[in-house]
């Protein structure tokens, strides 16, 4: 099986985030219709307390089985250096080299904050993914800046740089305005940082859901998308409709920019990415 970071290294990748499902069979027929999309990696969430360890390593492990190239997400917060290492180990003698080195937030429905781990920052977890094995490192990066940061792009930025330095690529939590990922790569490269960062992109499918994930990760709805979404909020099909089309438009403007690639937030629903891969010709029969 191949490295993310060499795949990069040779052209735009096509790529999808899953989260460990719930409901197997539905899953399954959202992996078929989006697998036919051939993607170059796929990647699956990990819930930060540990909540979903042993799925999240169920579900790598066979999308590895199924040929996909498989990044298991890890989370530092809340664990022990040992479990982490213990995790790691498990990966690396399976032959899974792929991992997304995150420090991890609640899930959404959760009260509260996580207790502290023994990792404070994922760029400790950097470190210790080098030190257990030779794995292919990814990490998140943030283009409006991790909401921690208040604000202070400046200071985020040396920190993403920091990391990222360290690591192999990143691909960056989901936006709406391209402006926004360009000043991130940009102030990177300022940094003397030029690795791949692949744009995250989420294209909106439910406004309640969409909305709750952009306060929390910091993601700015533009405006005009924001009252789009609100003169269509009883008709789900026009909202869906309207997240394909703003989502096409920013895949269409990122690939102008000669981006390494383009990843999907899945949401585990194949509908919206189909069409906007569609729009963009991607699976399209020759
Ligand atoms: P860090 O790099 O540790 O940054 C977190 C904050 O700490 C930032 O504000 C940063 O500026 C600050 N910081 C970093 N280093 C220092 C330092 N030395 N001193 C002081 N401050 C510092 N969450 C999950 O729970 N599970 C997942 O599977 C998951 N997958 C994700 C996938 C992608 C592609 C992305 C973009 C995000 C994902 N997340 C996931 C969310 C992620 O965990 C959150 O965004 C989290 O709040 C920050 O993670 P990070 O890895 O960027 O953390």
């Amino acid at each position: 099986m191949a490295k993310v970071h060499e795949l990069l290294a040779t052209g735009p990748t096509l790529s999808f985030e899953f989260w460990p499902p719930r409901d197997e069979q539905r899953f399954a027929r959202v992996l078929d219709e989006l697998g036919s999309l051939r993607p170059d990696f796929v990647s699956v969430t990990y819930g930060a307390a540990g909540s979903t360890r042993d799925r999240t390593h169920d579900l790598v492990a066979s999308l590895q089985a199924a040929s996909y190239l498989a990044v298991a997400h890890v989370c530092c917060a809340a664990h022990r250096r040992q479990d982490l290492v213990d995790l790691l180990d498990r990966y690396r003698s399976e032959g899974i080299e792929n991992v997304l080195a995150l420090r991890g937030d609640p899930p959404l429905d959760a009260a509260g904050a996580l207790p502290e781990g023994e990792l404070r920052f994922a760029s400790e977890l950097v470190e210790l993914v080098r030190a257990v094995g030779s794995f292919s490192i990814g990490v998140a990066v943030h283009p409006e800046g991790h909401p921690d940061c208040g604000g202070a792009l400046d200071v985020d930025l040396d920190r993403a740089a920091a990391k990222l330095r360290e690591a192999d690529y990143a691909i960056t939590q989901f936006f709406f305005r391209v402006e926004d990922y360009l000043r991130l790569v940009d102030g990177l490269a300022a940094r003397g940082v030029d690795k791949p960062v692949v744009p995250g992109i989420m294209p909106i499918d439910r406004i309640g859901q969409v909305t709750r994930m952009a306060e929390m990760s910091g993601a700015t709805i533009p405006a005009e998308v924001h009252s789009r979404l609100e003169a269509a909020r009883s008709d789900p099909d026009e909202v869906r409709r309207i997240g394909v089309e703003v989502a096409t438009e920013l895949a269409q403007k990122l690939q102008a920019e000669d981006v390494p690639g383009l990843h999907f937030y899945t949401m585990n629903r194949s509908a919206s990415v189909l069409s906007v891969c569609a729009n963009l010709g991607i699976g399209a029969v020759p």
